[in-house]
């Protein structure tokens, strides 16, 4: 009779003795990348299925809530690629504002430095995870390249009076000498970078 392996209690056995992921998860990343598995080719678009998940903002380190959305992303990609569909997996980064310019100042470092060398981990990190996506059209909202569209799109806005400037109540720090986002608005109304109260003004 078969007896499924158990670990006792307070045992220091570890999963890898019954599942030795470190082999097994090795050898099909390096097999997925030599069929370059997630590149697509867009010509023949017949039968597609096109897989977005939201970009992240590249903190650093992936977490479990990463984990819940992207192996989700992964298992729904993987699933109609085994149904025959070509599928087109992205992914990119949404990598501006405040988060990044307070991590520079706590960690003394430029911005770009910090974020770039946060993408660069989470990339090697997704891909430890298995997680597939097409690299070659990956976008980052800090590139020049990709900020450029933002900006025309806002004109475009703005030239059909779509956009336009006009007084309205915003938070301000007067410390930092910024707006911020209600989401920086912490505890009982102070900012989340410097604890000072925060006020509402005209802008
Ligand atoms: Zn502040």
């Amino acid at each position: 009779m078969n007896e499924r392996p158990t670990t006792a209690p307070g045992s220091t056995r570890e999963a890898s003795d019954h599942y030795p992921f470190k082999e097994i998860e090795a050898t099909w990343r390096e097999k997925w990348d030599d069929l370059e598995l997630f590149r697509q080719d867009l010509s023949d678009s017949d039968n597609k299925f096109y897989c977005l998940n939201m970009y992240p903002y590249p903190s650093g380190d992936l977490h479990v809530g990463h984990g819940r959305n992207y192996l989700l992303g992964d298992t729904l990609a993987r699933y109609s690629f085994m149904q025959g569909k070509k599928v087109l997996a992205v992914m990119g980064w949404d990598a501006f504002g405040l988060p990044a310019e307070n991590a520079a100042i706590e960690n003394n470092t430029h911005p770009e430095t910090w974020t770039k060398a946060n993408i660069e981990k989470m990339k090697r990190q997704f891909h430890q995870w298995g997680v597939g996506f097409d690299w070659d059209r990956e976008i980052s909202s800090c590139d020049p390249g990709y900020y450029k569209w933002t900006q025309w799109i806002f004109l475009k806005l703005f030239e059909r009076g779509l956009a336009y400037r006009d007084k309205a109540p915003v938070n301000w720090c007067p410390s930092c000498n910024t707006t911020l986002a209600n989401e920086q608005v912490v505890r009982a109304g102070v900012c989340d970078r410097c604890d000072t109260p925060v006020e509402r003004r005209e802008l």
